[in-house]
């Protein structure tokens, strides 16, 4: 099994929605904000090499929508999802497996695209199996107000129209070092992908811990659906990954990839950072 970091991009989002209730004074610092209040996050998805399958998990923003839809994300730098799985010498033809954590346009938007005339939306990874769960796919379907921007129709009705889409189980294994977690606070049945490798267990955190400034228990984006129940997931899955010396990696961290844990006398926090490459 060899496992790779894949930058999808670089995207800015409002620091204050990232951060919820913590004031800007202390956010400012962990992420620095550009003068409109925007702050850079990454798209940074997983790779898993595991025997003859090459597993995705999330894959960005994708790139279908009108310039005015991008206008709002500030995309930068050069990382794209084609660029990054390139340097590692895989095409999105080589994909076996699409896993999708939640349906929120920067985790999914590049699981479709047009056709080379821009008359038809069709799956970006022609040879692959996307997998969700029925719980989190209904609730993408029939949005409530709150969370409708982040659910594209254009980014999922045509998964499941390509015949390629699976429902799976969450709280079962997906391989034999590959299972899930399943967090409700972001959104309903959230799935963070945890894997054994090389000795260490590694867990996607996806949007339950964004990036590493969002360690601490009460820092919980606002745009979570359920803050509460986020509050006891993270305090639970991180007391977890403590106590079993688990890696951490980030989906939107800018700049660092994935952390092992120390408990500080403010609770549990980043120890060193590390790189997937590196493991
Ligand atoms: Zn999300």
């Amino acid at each position: 099994m060899k496992l790779y970091s894949v930058n999808a991009g670089h995207f800015k989002l409002d620091g204050g929605a990232m951060f919820g209730v913590v004031p800007k004074s202390i956010w400012n610092r962990l992420n620095p904000a550009d003068e409109n209040n925007m702050c850079s996050w990454a798209m940074r998805c997983l790779l898993i090499e595991d025997g003859n399958r090459l597993i995705l998990v999330d894959n960005g923003m994708g790139d279908k929508q009108e310039a005015k839809f991008f206008s709002y994300y500030y995309l930068h730098g050069n990382d794209s999802l084609e660029s990054s799985l390139k340097k590692y010498g895989f095409g999105p033809d080589d994909i076996t497996d699409v896993v999708l954590t939640h349906l929120h346009f920067d985790h999914c938007g590049g699981s479709i695209k047009y056709n080379a005339d821009r008359s038809k939306l069709q799956p970006a990874f022609k040879n692959a199996t996307y997998h969700s769960n029925r719980k989190h796919w209904d609730w993408a379907m029939n949005p409530n107000s709150r969370e409708k921007a982040s659910f594209l129709k254009e980014n999922i009705v045509p998964i499941e129209e390509s015949g390629q889409l699976k429902f799976i189980d969450a709280g079962k294994p997906f391989s034999e070092n590959i299972s899930f977690i399943e967090v409700n606070g972001h959104t309903e049945a959230m799935m963070l992908p945890v894997v054994k490798y090389k000795g260490h267990t590694l867990a996607y955190m996806a949007d339950l811990v964004p990036s590493v400034g969002h360690l601490p228990i009460p820092y919980v984006m606002g745009y979570d659906m359920r803050p509460l129940e986020t509050l006891k997931e993270k305090d639970q899955i991180l007391r977890k990954a403590l106590d079993e010396n688990w890696l951490l990696m980030f989906e939107h961290d800018p700049k660092t990839e994935c952390v092992n844990l120390e408990r500080t006398e403010k609770g549990i926090r980043s120890k060193d950072i590390l790189r997937i490459e590196e493991l």
